[in-house]
């Protein structure tokens, strides 16, 4: 099966696994960026109309290709009323109306909403419900948010949920600071730690530093059970020399801590001072 790279990708494979047997008429996908969403829908609705009868999406078939370039007759991606692309009373009317025809070619039809939160006011929700109430058979209306909460209840209730994990936007000096700090890490002496975390002085600042350290965390790991890293080869590779797969677990946990720490407003200085004591004392119980 192709699958697009999707961070967490491996927890919507074991999703999607579960729905293979059985689709569900409604899908809600939340979180993550706009276009992780959007790109997370374009393979579920090449999945609805793949022809294969093994593993789907296949990619090759003839379903395949025409969603592949958008020109598949049964993939309607709905367009919102005028500037604001609102989802209004007269659209929803047509795609209900419509999703009652018959699919041209494929044995599934799919719709396609996207960022509901914007375009999907809630006059037009309830009037999609009454269709969700009793879906067509053949039907895969596929919902895109940033947060699910936008929907009705009622709607949510009947449709398969994916959540996205977040990207992260950072900036080169937070990127170094990470490295710097996972360089620390395995640092013969505690200074460079010390000094190290003592620049975590902001809160945004801190919640990136984190997450850019687990993700070198992470690729150290990968790397080390034969992988490849996704952020920075040379930090996995230097990593990898100094610390074991258990070192890694407890390291990504210990980050993961300090950062629901920082969102639940915990000082900073109370969570870097005690996040430079933990490291350090995973590496040096060995
Ligand atoms: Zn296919």
């Amino acid at each position: 099966m192709i699958f697009p790279e999707i961070k967490g990708n491996e927890k919507i494979k074991e999703s999607l696994a579960k729905l293979q047997s059985r689709m569900p008429h409604a899908i809600i996908i939340d979180g993550g960026s706009a276009q992780l969403r959007e790109t997370l829908a374009d393979h579920l609705a090449m999945w609805a109309v793949c022809e294969s009868d093994e593993e789907k999406p296949c990619g090759v078939c003839k379903g395949c290709k025409l969603a592949k370039a958008k020109s598949h007759s049964d993939i309607y991606y709905a367009k919102g009323e005028g500037k604001t692309e609102i989802y209004n009373k007269d659209i929803m009317s047509f795609i209900i109306k419509d999703a009652y025809i018959k699919p041209y070619i494929s044995e599934k039809k799919v719709y396609i909403l996207s960022e509901c939160d914007r375009k999907f006011p809630v006059i037009s929700q309830n009037i999609f419900l009454k269709t969700l109430e009793e879906p067509p058979l053949d039907v895969l209306f596929i919902m895109t948010c940033e947060s699910g909460k936008s929907l009705l209840e009622t709607i949510r209730s009947r449709a398969f949920s994916f959540t996205l994990e977040s990207e992260i936007s950072y900036d080169e000096e937070e990127l170094d600071l990470a490295k710097e700090i996972v360089t620390g890490i395995t640092a013969r002496s505690e200074m460079e730690l010390l000094k190290a975390t003592y620049k975590l002085d902001s809160r945004n600042k801190s919640l990136n530093v984190l997450e850019l350290i687990i993700m070198l965390l992470r690729d150290g790991l990968a790397v080390y059970l034969g992988g490849e890293a996704e952020l920075d080869e040379d930090t996995a590779r230097t990593l990898c020399k100094k610390l074991t797969k258990k070192n890694y677990i407890e390291l990504i946990e210990i980050t993961k801590d300090a950062k629901t720490k920082i969102t639940q407003n915990v000082g900073l200085k109370l969570v870097s001072t005690d996040l430079c004591a933990k490291y350090r004392r995973t590496l040096w119980q060995r």
